[in-house]
């Protein structure tokens, strides 16, 4: 099957209430060439060298989404261009994105990222420094970014009844976090499922897919 073909696909699974982003970390600019021609405006990826480098080669209309973990020191790099990123798993992460975005006159889209996994190596924050975060009067003088909505990633298991638990969770922090009132926090995307599990984060509530090697075959090499 073809990029073009697998992207159609998806696009018809998913519906038009649903973001698709194709993740395209790992893969040559050919391969997101192709997938642009499929009408594909949304491309995810993990490393911030390589999101420079496509964002140069490829047409400006393209929305890039940073989903990979992101070191502080990076964020510069992107902020001028970067559309949304997924991986904001601390408050110091959130506040030098803040001051990249007041250098440029810029207000930087972001999701935080929440830990639902059940493993170590997952980042994010928990529960409890989520929901007093969004209350803390620190987060109101961030006006150079604004909070669309949260991440997360379920753990990798073949148990679709704790993947379904783990979102769960995470739809409902979105939930009560919808009534929060800070003028640069608005929970509008709830980032959830990859290849592997995207049906079941779709089923409790996710509006905004992370999808790889669905679209575009498998990865060489794993982050
Ligand atoms: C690589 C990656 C994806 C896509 O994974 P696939 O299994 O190839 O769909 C989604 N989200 C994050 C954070 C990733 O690192």
């Amino acid at each position: 099957m073809s990029i073009q073909q697998n992207i159609q696909d998806l696009k018809l699974k998913l519906g038009s209430a649903v973001t698709l982003v194709a993740v395209s970390k790992t893969k040559p600019v050919e391969a997101l060439r192709e997938a642009y021609a499929a009408g594909q405006r949304d491309f995810g990826e993990n490393y911030v060298q390589e999101l420079v480098d496509k964002h140069e080669q490829l047409p400006k209309d393209i929305q890039w989404h940073f989903i990979g973990h992101l070191q502080s020191n990076k964020v510069k790099y992107m902020a001028p261009f970067v559309h949304l990123i997924h991986g904001v798993d601390s408050v110091k992460l959130l506040q030098e994105i803040n001051k990249q975005g007041a250098k440029l006159r810029r207000v930087i889209p972001c999701l935080l990222q929440v830990y639902i996994a059940k493993e170590e190596t997952k980042f994010g924050f928990d529960k409890q420094e989520l929901l007093a975060f969004a209350q803390s009067d620190l987060l109101k003088t961030l006006n150079h970014v604004q909070v669309l909505g949260l991440m997360g990633m379920a753990s990798n298991t073949d148990d679709e009844s704790q993947i379904a638990a783990e979102f769960h969770e995470l739809a409902s922090m979105f939930a009560t976090l919808k009534s929060n009132t800070a003028p640069n926090f608005d929970m509008r995307y709830l980032s959830g499922g990859m290849s592997g599990d995207y049906p079941i984060a779709l089923k409790a509530g996710c509006n905004m897919v992370r999808i790889g090697s669905t679209i575009f075959g498998s990865r060489n090499y794993e982050p």
